[in-house]
């Protein structure tokens, strides 16, 4: 690369960063990706890692090996400390600043616990693949102690509580039901009295408020065939090691709280000095750059984009964050052609989620729905589309197919450090 070759750099190997570095595969720049782990994670099937369906490596998948094709990507793992936008620089933990011609900023989000008393000690929240690990450990660990001592099931050994009736909660309950119910049960005999409680609670009057209600009555049903208990209508107060309080004053005895209740944008956004929108993010223009910043695109969970056909904000969702990513990498290869840069169309695919083996929901554009079986396959193939390369995908076919034939989660071990 000579000197006067533009460097792009991009912040994050999520699906909008890493969608970016593959678009921009043999544009006239020298393309830096950093990320803080040097893997790309695969969120949307988090909830799969912490029940036992699938192995780590279907989930996280090297970023070295993702952008292999892209041969001039240099790639970084690295923590960035601080973004200054007016000098261009971005500063990192343990690697140098690097100044950058074109920045994509593709943080994501993080969890947000809304203050809730105990939750950042003793909540276990669901966005990163370490959270996954240490869920599964955990709830492996307390059926471990329950089978050796079962008088720890009465203290609520075994129960959780999962926070949050978004697709996040759902899925998460609805898996650990069935985790429970399918194999923990076989596996720990003498912990097992049949009490053991998986409860969802959500603040909000009713689960699942970004579906239709015929959805959302489907998706009450199956989690209650599962032996999930949903209490809508009430927020947790407080967490502690053995006990979750709601502000209806109840106390649940559990040991285990999941937290899929709240997210906010990456908190570097914050030191920006730009105005955020809800939830933190950062405002975008149709072509996806900052207001005043035509060199710095914003793409993914850490902007607010609004769809120009709607004119609503898009949502935390994979296909976003794929889809803006990619424009964000596309609009700087035009741009170093010389050719004109084009707003941002989003493709909605629908919005989907599963509950179970056998249920899902899913709800199209047009208003067209489904559920069961079929919404469950088309989750399936929106989601296939959206994992990383071809060997990622065969791999979830095979785990997801053993899973579903043998009704065994084969990744239900616990791997902790000596
Ligand atoms: C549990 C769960 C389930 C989901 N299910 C679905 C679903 O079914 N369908 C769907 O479409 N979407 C789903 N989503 C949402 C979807 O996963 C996100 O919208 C998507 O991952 C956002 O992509 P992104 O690239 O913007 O951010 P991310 O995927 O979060 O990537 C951000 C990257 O930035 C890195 N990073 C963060 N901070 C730093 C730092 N300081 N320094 C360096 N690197 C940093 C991170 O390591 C990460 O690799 C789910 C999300 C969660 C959490």
């Amino acid at each position: 690369m000579s000197a006067s070759t533009p460097r792009v750099l991009i912040l994050g190997g999520g699906f909008a960063g890493a969608g970016a570095a593959q678009k921009l595969n043999g544009a006239p720049a020298e393309v830096v990706l950093v990320d803080r782990h040097d893997y790309h994670t695969f969120q949307p099937l988090l909830y799969q890692l912490a029940t036992g369906l699938l192995e780590t490596s279907a989930v996280g998948h090297s970023l070295r090996d993702l952008l292999e094709a892209h041969g001039d990507a240099t790639i970084h793992k690295a923590s960035v400390r601080d973004i200054d936008l007016g000098r261009r620089t971005v500063s990192f933990d343990g690697l140098e600043s690097i100044s950058y011609d074109y920045l994509v900023l593709g943080l994501g989000a993080e969890v947000n616990f809304f203050g809730t008393e105990g939750a950042a000690e003793h909540a276990f929240p669901m966005y990163t693949l370490p959270h996954a690990v240490r869920l599964k450990d955990h709830l492996i660990e307390r059926w471990e102690a329950a089978d050796r001592d079962p008088n720890l099931v009465s203290d609520g050994a075994l129960n959780v509580v999962v926070v949050g009736g978004g697709p996040t909660g759902v899925e998460t309950a609805g898996a650990i039901a069935e985790l429970y119910r399918g194999d923990f049960v076989k596996d720990y005999r003498r912990a097992d009295d049949g009490d053991a409680r998986v409860t969802l609670v959500e603040a909000g009057p009713e689960l699942f408020p970004m579906f239709k209600p015929k959805l959302r009555d489907y998706a009450a049903k199956a989690l209650e065939k599962r032996g999930v208990e949903v209490r809508a209508g009430t927020a947790v107060a407080s967490v502690s090691p053995t006990r979750v309080t709601l502000k209806s004053g109840d106390e649940l005895k559990a040991h285990t709280l999941v937290w899929g209740a709240g997210l906010q944008a990456n908190e570097l956004v914050r030191s920006l000095g730009i105005e955020l929108q809800r939830g933190n993010r950062a405002g975008v223009a149709a072509d996806l750059t900052l207001p005043d910043h035509p060199e710095v695109y914003v793409v993914g969970d850490v902007a607010a984009i609004t769809d120009a056909k709607t004119e609503q904000v898009l949502p935390q969702l994979g296909s976003v964050a794929l889809q803006s990513g990619e424009h964000a990498g596309e609009t700087i290869a035009r741009r170093l052609a010389g050719k004109e840069p084009k707003p941002f169309r989003y493709h909605d695919k629908g919005t989907m989620a599963t509950i179970g083996r056998g249920a899902a929901v899913v709800q199209m554009l047009g208003g067209k729905t489904m559920t069961g079986v079929k919404a469950q396959l088309a989750w399936g193939a929106v989601h296939l589309a959206l994992l990383p390369t071809n060997e990622d995908r065969a791999k979830a076919v095979v785990d997801w197919a053993g899973g579903a034939m043998t009704h065994q989660r084969v990744g239900r071990i616990s791997v902790e450090n000596e």
